[in-house]
């Protein structure tokens, strides 16, 4: 494989480092070594770029600098979030929502709180991946005290009605978190508009450094009527105001401030861009290759999402083709690619297993051009008619068991 010619289309996975980000980050690394808590000068210094790391990145998405608290991760993120709710509120209620699409850093907390002795309602969504919000009100009880329902999905970039369930969370006085990962700096999101109260992002989605990531806490955790609403998971020294001690990785920080100031500039004519880019893919493999149909909503879906299902053919077969061609792709959630289990999220949009295990996740990024998709769209049609040469599951044969098509090719 020559490197220089691959072609990443997996950006949803996690992206490349904006070569701005890389510079602002290498040059903290070098000067800005303190630590953030240290009252001499150099602790000083690291303190001030903390700060104004974290008015950055508050102003994207219009909250308050001091609600902005920086973890290592998306994953860490949703994990306080949930937690910390769970284990102040345990005696108000001990009832919990979310949707069946989350990804695993909201799912597998709430299976885990559930054996803790949490009650946990999985909403449904429909074929496009949509919650109901007359579904959600009905969900709430007296005794719920948090719902978390992801801004949109890792797979099939479908956008939740996020403003709708704020409204109905904020109507029944219940704490709304919002997984936003994918959406953070790729579309516009308000957490006033919106009534978000917890909100958890990553910077390696959006082309800033891996293990870094934030939550916003809305009122830095007090609410009216509940006091304060959130512990922290970790106990140590203070960082962070105490939500998440630990020495703070302040370079880090500012490449994830670097990589939102450049979302915010950019943000309108790459979502334009994405979207045609996006749109272009679509419409070229269901016109022109059989048996081929888009998982997910045709408009509100992020604007470098496309997921695609292709009949008779397994997704791993497509990727690792395609993968010889030069091009990086993925079946769907980068976390469930090595488990033979069909994504829960294809199954909760009504797919069948079989079905399931035939989609492809194919998202754009800043560094995509256009000559990448033409040459995308140029191999796919052979990509997928070689492996349906080759498939026992053509047309008129009857399905087999997972076991059976996994085995036939391993
Ligand atoms: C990537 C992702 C995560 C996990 O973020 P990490 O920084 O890798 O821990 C969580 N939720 C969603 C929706 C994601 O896409």
């Amino acid at each position: 494989m020559n490197d220089s010619k691959y072609i990443y289309l997996d950006n949803a996975a996690t992206t490349p480092m904006d070569p701005r980000v890389i510079e602002e980050v290498t040059k903290h690394f070098r000067e800005t070594y303190g630590n953030s808590s240290s009252l001499h000068s150099v602790g000083q210094k690291a303190g001030q770029v903390l700060n104004k790391s974290r008015e950055m990145i508050a102003t994207l998405i219009n909250a308050n600098r001091d609600d902005i608290f920086f973890t290592s991760s998306g994953t860490e993120a949703d994990n306080i979030a949930i937690f910390g709710v769970a284990s102040k509120n345990k005696e108000r209620g001990n009832h919990i929502i979310m949707s069946s699409i989350e990804h695993h850093a909201v799912e597998n907390p709430y299976k885990e709180l559930e054996k803790r002795g949490f009650k946990v309602t999985f909403l449904p969504v429909d074929n496009y991946g949509l919650i109901n919000i007359k579904d959600l009100e009905n969900a709430i009880t007296k005794k719920t005290i948090l719902i978390s329902i992801m801004f949109a999905n890792n797979e099939i970039g479908t956008i939740e009605p996020i403003k709708e369930i704020g409204t109905i969370a904020k109507t029944h006085d219940v704490i709304f978190h919002t997984d936003a990962v994918q959406a953070f700096g790729k579309v516009p999101i308000d957490v006033d508009d919106m009534k978000i109260d917890l909100l958890s992002a990553a910077a390696h989605k959006l082309y800033g450094p891996k293990g870094v990531g934030m939550l916003y806490i809305r009122n830095k955790g007090v609410r009216e009527g509940w006091g304060k609403f959130i512990d922290p998971i970790m106990y140590g020294g203070g960082h962070e105001r105490d939500m998440r001690p630990s020495t703070v990785n302040v370079p880090g920080i500012a490449g994830f401030a670097k990589a939102v100031e450049i979302a915010k500039e950019e943000m309108e004519k790459e979502m334009e861009r994405h979207i045609r880019l996006r749109d272009k893919i679509i419409n070229f493999a269901i016109t022109n290759i059989e048996d081929c149909y888009l998982n997910g909503h045709p408009t509100q879906r992020l604007p470098n999402n496309v997921n695609l299902g292709f009949k008779y053919i397994e997704g791993e077969s497509i990727v690792l083709d395609l993968d010889g061609e030069g091009i990086a792709s993925s079946t769907g959630s980068a976390c469930s690619s090595k488990s033979l289990d069909p994504s829960h999220v294809l199954l909760a949009i009504g797919l069948k297993p079989e079905d399931a295990h035939g989609s492809l996740r194919i998202s754009i990024g800043r560094f995509t051009t256009e000559e990448d998709i033409d040459y995308f769209l140029e191999k796919l049609p052979y990509v997928i008619e070689r492996l349906r040469k080759i498939s026992p599951l053509k047309k008129g044969v009857k399905y087999m068991s997972n076991e059976t098509v996994v085995n036939h090719h391993h």
